[in-house]
């Protein structure tokens, strides 16, 4: 009987899968059958119209606000998109005007940079990264899409898939840091968060994959910097997490300001053209970054506008971003013959075929009510969550942390510890300051009145020289039990174009870190920054350090949590922190070179003549080891790894090999543990890296408690592109590890046959 309810069972999914698979092709079909439609009813002037994307600030109260100078090329179909453009009533009022009085009532798609949330900020990306929770983070980008769809906003310029080793670029503050793995999995996870199930859900937005690609890796960490990536590194690094994205639907990409091998990424057909449409099947459109295809003459790849509209939209940038080289070129150049209509047909395609996959053309107008969504309290419990789960416990001496409920008085001191726009970090346009919650706050409210919390700022800003304030920050802490000292870079010191060529702590923070440890107090720092700082001179001074990121709005109440020991830090980094900007690029997954440092050469050891140990890869003034690895972070429960266990110790190049380790919970204390998988290709017809990460799982652990966690490793993820740039998997030795960070960890070897 069971059997057969069984097979029913079956047959009824097999039919199921069937139907939605049906569903999905003729939904499919249905929009390119109208797309070709439209296609076929334009004329020139409105194809290009398409392709335009203009920026609009203003806030319009009535249709008769509707500039002349903005109302024509509405009624004309000139303009396809705009960025920004108001609230949702600005957005419903110009969508009327495309809509009813244009000639064929083509909507508008609204873009907008809707980063790290909307309303409701969690923290900035490499603040979430740290959380290493995919599920978490698609939860975010859900709600960041319910929150900008509800102000009318179809289309986000996210998630950022660039992927840095320079912490003085400032816009680190927008990556996942790193590694391509991790960025890959936490940008497809904020792609299915974007756009959930379907792009016509009112409540979804279009995801935009940016910047493509090889951003992060600029010259000197000097934003819109020169790139040159070879080849493979581009496709396994830089390419990878773009790729992951469009496997995941992304509906969208934009293209970047750097060149790349001497070619400017927004004129560049090998990766816009051959890689992203030929090898990998994307559909959907290319935007533009604002003025990038106008800055190819800068770059010095055109001579004019004209020459940077045909290389920009011939190498396969579909939409221009403010710039408007192709409404101003375009017609001429397919008049003289010079480009041909069907490329531009093509492009039309895809920001239409888009726009019809967000049901643009059925329902153009947003419902106006629907504001009331903004900072929902499940959104800002879940900003709490991201938040307790992004911050990243570096140092806890003699277990300074958690501090006691049962204090007296505290001391809430720092230049970061009230400063709202400052906690709500980078790309924050429509977040508030009245919404957020900053930890004095935070701290005094989880308190309550038995305790005396004790607020002396010391600085004004982060960057403040001024140490009059000092005195009543020293003050304060000798009166308390404990101190909380708040710490680290103002909003304006990361993101777009802020990039620093110092990574310490700006200002008289130091000197402010020096006064106060004076006191003998305990003292607790917590950094909330846009990148990774540097400070090795003050880390003994202080008992821990706890590093927030810029937490978002909920960021006061998260860390109170932590501090106070309801919840234990789990963050972990996903970038390694250098001990000096000369370090820099330091990172997990390096070459082993053919003079590999050891730990011996910790220490700065000169050597002798003899015992020359400085021949190796090092620096004779700082260790080479970075301050805090790639995967590093504390908890207040302590974690012990062993009995790696794998299916097997050979792997057929088609197989899976089954791996797992004994977690055990050795405290008293219940907190999420992230375990993590890299492997080591140790001999192969092209040098690897000395660690691959290709797995990781966050779980929770009571006190006591024992827990397995597994992978499943394929050898299909131990492939890499060999001379030919083609995908292979090797026969040979791979060394294996499970473990807390990038270098501890129970290790084991397996052979791929
Ligand atoms: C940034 C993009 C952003 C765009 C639109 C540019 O300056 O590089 O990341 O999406 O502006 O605001």
């Amino acid at each position: 009987m069971r059997i057969v309810f069984s097979l029913i069972a079956l047959w009824l999914a097999a039919a199921l899968a069937l139907t939605a698979g049906a569903g999905r092709c003729a939904e499919t079909q249905d929009v390119e059958h109208r797309v070709s439609q439209l296609l076929s009813q334009m004329t020139l002037e409105e194809k290009i119209g398409q392709t335009a994307q203009r920026n609009l600030g203003a806030v319009l109260a009535s249709p008769g606000d509707v500039a002349p100078e903005l109302l024509n090329p509405l009624r004309e179909g000139a303009i396809g998109s705009f960025l920004n453009a108001g609230d949702v009533r600005t957005k419903n009022i110009l969508q009327r005007i495309a809509v009813e009085q244009s000639r064929l009532g083509i909507p508008l798609i609204y873009g907008r940079d809707v980063i790290h949330g909307y309303r409701t900020v969690f923290p900035i990306p490499v603040g979430g990264a740290s959380s290493w929770n995919t599920a978490l983070i698609e939860r975010a980008a859900r709600i960041a899409a319910i929150e900008a769809s509800a102000s009318g906003i179809h289309w986000t310029f996210a998630p950022m898939l660039d992927i840095t080793r320079d912490p003085r670029w400032g816009r680190v503050a927008e990556t996942c840091g790193e590694d391509p793995y991790l960025t890959s999995i936490l940008g497809a996870a904020k792609v299915r968060g974007f756009q959930g199930r379907s792009l016509a859900d009112p409540t979804t937005i279009a995801a935009c994959g940016k910047h493509y690609v090889g951003y992060g890796a600029a010259e000197g960490g000097r934003d819109y910097n020169t790139t040159i990536i070879p080849e493979r590194q581009l496709r396994e690094i830089y390419l990878a997490p773009f790729h992951a994205a469009v496997e995941a639907g992304a509906a969208t990409l934009m293209s970047a300001f750097n060149e790349i091998n001497d070619v400017p990424a927004s004129g560049n057909a090998f990766t816009l053209t051959r890689v992203l449409r030929g090898e990998w099947g994307f559909d959907g459109f290319v935007v533009s970054d604002w003025n990038s295809i106008a800055e190819m003459i800068a770059h010095g790849y055109c001579a004019d506008e004209k020459e940077a509209a045909f290389k920009g939209f011939t190498a396969g940038v579909d939409m221009e971003m403010v710039s408007t080289t192709y409404e101003n070129h375009l017609m001429a150049m397919i008049r003289d013959g010079t480009l041909d209509e069907s490329v531009l047909d093509e492009a039309v395609r895809r920001i239409l075929r888009i726009k019809f996959r967000l049901g643009l053309f059925d329902s153009p107008y947003r419902d106006e009510s629907r504001v009331d969504i903004l900072l929902h309290p499940d959104h800002l419990a879940v900003a709490e969550e991201l938040a307790m789960q992004s911050a990243v416990l570096l140092e806890n001496r003699n277990n300074t942390l958690p501090l006691s409920r049962g204090l007296e008085s505290v001391a809430v001191i720092g230049p970061l510890a009230d400063s709202p726009v400052d906690q709500m970090g980078t790309w924050t346009m429509d977040g508030r300051i009245e919404d957020v919650r900053t930890p004095l706050a935070a701290i005094k409210a989880y308190l309550g009145p038995s305790v005396d919390v004790l607020y002396a700022p010391g600085l004004e800003k982060s960057r403040s020289m001024d140490r009059s304030g000092f005195a009543a920050a020293v003050d304060a802490a000798r009166r308390a039990d404990a101190v909380l000292l708040f710490l680290g870079e103002e909003q304006i010191l990361s993101g777009e174009a802020k990039c620093r060529a110092f990574l310490d702590l700006p200002g008289a923070q130091e000197a402010l870190i020096e006064s106060v440890a004076e006191t003998g107090k305990p003292v607790i720092a917590v950094i909330l920054a846009g990148r990774p700082l540097t400070f090795e001179s003050i880390k003994d001074k202080v008992g821990a350090i706890l590093y927030a990121w810029h937490p978002g709005t909920m960021g006061g109440p998260a860390l109170a949590k932590l501090i106070f020991g309801e919840e234990s830090p789990s963050g972990r980094l996903p970038i390694s922190f250098p001990r000096t900007v000369g370090q820099i690029p330091v990172y997990y997954a390096h070459k082993n070179t053919g003079r590999p440092p050891s730990e011996r050469n910790l220490g700065i050891p000169t050597g002798t003549p003899l015992d020359p140990r400085d021949f190796t890869s090092n620096y004779l003034d700082v260790d080479f080891t970075p301050a805090y690895v790639f995967g590093y972070g504390l908890s207040y429960a302590e974690f012990e790894y062993s009995d790696l266990t794998l299916s097997s110790n050979e792997i057929a190049a088609d197989g899976v090999l089954k791996v797992s380790a004994k977690i055990t919970n050795r405290s008293d204390v219940a907190a999420d543990e992230v375990a993590q998988l890299y492997v080591r290709d140790l001999v192969a017809s092209v040098t690897r890296p000395v660690a691959e990460l290709k797995g990781f799982s966050r779980l929770r652990l009571e006190p006591g408690e024992i827990r397995t966690v597994s992978f499943d490793l394929r050898a299909q993820d131990l492939a890499f592109l060999g001379m030919d740039m083609q995908p292979v998997i090797e026969p040979g030795l791979f060394h294996i590890r499970i473990g807390p960070n990038s270098r501890e960890g129970v290790r084991g070897e397996f052979r791929v046959r």
